[in-house]
């Protein structure tokens, strides 16, 4: 059978996977083959992920893996991120989202690093909630840390891995992605504020304040796209 005949499922979401794992590297959010993406498509319980030790820039839409909900390979050749628990146990706890982004974004790794949450330090932070929780320590891959995840995201969009990297999820691609990026913009300010002096926080009426007003931006974007 020649390739080209072959329909590949979930065609479009393979591409978008493709499509950020370029975006994340230009735009700094990872290097290499590090960090992993993930798109569910909840009409046919199928979910697309990025393959694992492949470089960005040579990852294609065919090497995109499909799984199920239970994490076997249900059409691609290569292997999946190694992250694929996690996502996998996110979706499952998590039944407001379809798409998930993690990185090893420098800021939010040195914090992560440190085993600090990033306060509201600036009212970007909304793009999480009123702060970026943190996970505790876990091999990378393991059951364990998927656990961690899970009892550490709450209802937040972001979550900082100790020692490790951030998670970011959302509705659509582009939205998880903002909030990786976004996240990493204000660990990057906590982190030089902090280095300066004692960073003044938003209180949480302020931060209540914030995250409605995000909530109905959200909508009127798409509602315009
Ligand atoms: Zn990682």
């Amino acid at each position: 059978m020649r390739r080209q005949e072959v329909v590949m499922l979930m065609l479009q979401q393979r591409q978008q996977i493709v499509d950020y794992g370029l975006k994340m590297i230009r735009s700094g959010l990872t290097t290499g083959s590090g960090g992993n993406l993930s798109i569910l498509s909840a009409a046919d319980n199928l979910i697309a992920i990025s393959p694992s030790g492949i470089d960005y820039h040579d990852v294609t839409a065919a090497d995109v893996v499909v799984v199920n909900r239970a994490g076997q390979r249900v059409e691609g050749e290569r292997k999946p991120s190694s992250e694929l628990g996690f996502h996998l146990a996110l979706y499952t706890a998590r039944e407001d989202i379809t798409t998930i982004v993690h990185t090893h974004s420098v800021y939010a790794t040195t914090l992560a690093c440190l085993h600090w949450e990033i306060p509201a330090v600036h009212y970007l932070v909304a793009f999480s909630g009123d702060k970026v929780p943190l996970a505790p320590y876990a091999t990378f891959g393991s059951a364990e840390l998927a656990d961690n995840i899970i009892a550490s995201i709450g209802s937040y969009n972001a979550v900082l891995l100790a020692n490790h990297g951030l998670v970011a999820v959302g509705k659509d691609m582009k939205s998880s992605f903002n909030v990786a990026e976004e996240i990493e913009l204000v660990a990057r300010i906590y982190y030089q504020a902090k280095s300066l002096g004692q960073p003044v926080l938003v209180d949480a009426e302020e931060m209540t304040r914030v995250t409605e007003k995000f909530c109905s931006y959200g909508q009127q974007d798409k509602s315009t796209s």
